[in-house]
């Protein structure tokens, strides 16, 4: 399996991250992809991912949450390093409206340069949005058919969402812990949506999965989001291991 997006580079990892590296793989976990935040934690990621070669890949971005008065400021600390080495993705990117409506207008400006960055490097993007699906699609809207791909992560909308998101075309659909809660209601969506759209994700430390709910989430995890799918799907867990990853190694070229 490959989780897709991890921040295990946090804090919250600092006093076992060798342990939780260790977990993973022994859950089957074979690569781990880091999103970044922000110019707080490129340090820190990018730390991380030379620990751990061939196992840790970095992304490239500036997140929606953290688009303020200095996000210029923040893109032209990062656009250097487009330039300097590979990259897994430019992620995360994309509009959230949950904790903060007042820099919408920046959230979109900040995540159109950088849909331009990934369609001039050829590299996927990873999306997060929060209340913000409609405007979301409307800022993609001009990239239809430029070559974009990428994946909408820790998706928990309804199918005619998921639906809107695969008509686009070349979007993939992140699945973590969500999956899990009761109330989620992708027990009911997922069954529309093939398998070979899908991704794997945990999204720590953040939304661990039943089990674990409200501790502390980590990439091992990953394998308790698969035996949800594989109940969800009616298949065997091998299937969904081996599907979740090709379309993993396929969108980001791993
Ligand atoms: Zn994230």
């Amino acid at each position: 399996m490959i989780d897709t997006h991890s921040h295990i580079y946090s804090e919250e990892f600092d006093v076992d991250r060798e342990e939780v590296i260790l977990r993973a793989r022994e859950a089957g976990v074979e690569s781990i992809i880091l999103p970044n935040i922000d110019s707080d934690s490129f340090a820190r990621m990018l730390e991380v991912e030379a620990s751990y070669p061939d196992y840790c890949y970095a992304a490239i971005g500036l997140h929606p949450t953290s688009v303020k008065q200095n996000y210029r400021e923040e893109l032209s600390l990062l656009q250097p390093e487009l330039e300097r080495r590979k990259w897994i993705a430019v992620g995360e990117i994309g509009i959230d409206l949950y904790w903060d409506k007042s820099f919408f207008r920046e959230q979109v400006e900040a995540f159109c340069t950088q849909i331009e960055w990934a369609i001039a490097y050829k590299l996927p993007v990873i999306i997060h949005l929060r209340e913000a699906f409609r405007e979301t699609l409307e800022a993609l809207k001009p990239y239809k058919g430029s070559g974009l791909r990428g994946v909408f992560h820790s998706f928990g909308g309804s199918l005619a969402e998921a639906q809107e998101i695969l008509d686009f075309g070349a979007f993939r659909i992140g699945i973590n812990g969500i999956v899990s809660f009761k109330k989620s209601g992708l027990d009911s969506v997922l069954p529309h949506i093939d398998l070979k759209h899908i991704l794997l994700e945990t999204d720590a430390p953040y939304l661990a999965p039943v089990p674990f709910r409200g501790k502390r989430n980590e990439s091992a995890y990953l394998s308790f989001i698969a035996a949800k799918l594989s109940e969800i799907y009616g298949l065997p867990l091998e299937d969904i291991d081996r599907i979740t990853t090709e379309n993993a190694r396929e969108l980001f070229r791993l």
